[in-house]
C-alpha cells in the first residue's frame, strides 16, 4: 500500500467519509482500501467513497484498550461487526452504545440495527466508529 492510499483514507475519515477500492476485475469493494483487491487479489482498482451505511451484525464489548498507549482513555468500549452497504464487513467501536449485559443482550435479541459512521479523533489519529442511525 502506498502512502498516499493510506493518508487518502484517513483524510477521508477527518470528513466523515469512508474510502474504499472497487476492483475492475471482480467488481468488489475493499475497505479499508490496500493496493490489490481483497477478494481476487486484482491491482486494477478504483476509488470509490462508501455510502458509510451499515448493519451491526453483532456488538460485544473490550475492557482493554487497543494495544497503542493512545487507545488508553478509549477503553471500556463497544464493539461491533458491521457489514456496510456495498457488501464489506468490518470490525469498528460503536459509540453511543453501553456495554453493561443487560443492554448488550438487548442488541443479541433484536437483530441488526442500522449504523452510520461516528469517527473518532485519538490524540491526531481518526479512528473509525459507528453509532446507531
Ligand atoms: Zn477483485
Amino acid at each position: 500500500m502506498t502512502d498516499s492510499t493510506i493518508k487518502g483514507y484517513y483524510d477521508a475519515l477527518a470528513q466523515g467519509k469512508l474510502i474504499g477500492r472497487k476492483c475492475g476485475q471482480c467488481g468488489e469493494v475493499t475497505f479499508p482500501p490496500t493496493t490489490a483487491c481483497g477478494s481476487c487479489g486484482s491491482y486494477e482498482q478504483e476509488q470509490v467513497e462508501l455510502s458509510g451505511k451499515g448493519k451491526m451484525l453483532y456488538v460485544s464489548h473490550g475492557m482493554a484498550p487497543p494495544p497503542n498507549p493512545r487507545f488508553n482513555d478509549l477503553a471500556p468500549y463497544a464493539y461491533g461487526h458491521i457489514q456496510l452497504e456495498e457488501n464489506v464487513y468490518v470490525q469498528a467501536i460503536i459509540t453511543g452504545v453501553s456495554i453493561d449485559p443487560e443492554t448488550l443482550k438487548g442488541f443479541f435479541e433484536a437483530g441488526p440495527v442500522d449504523v452510520v459512521p461516528d469517527i473518532l479523533e485519538v490524540q491526531g489519529l481518526n479512528v473509525l466508529a459507528f453509532k446507531q442511525a
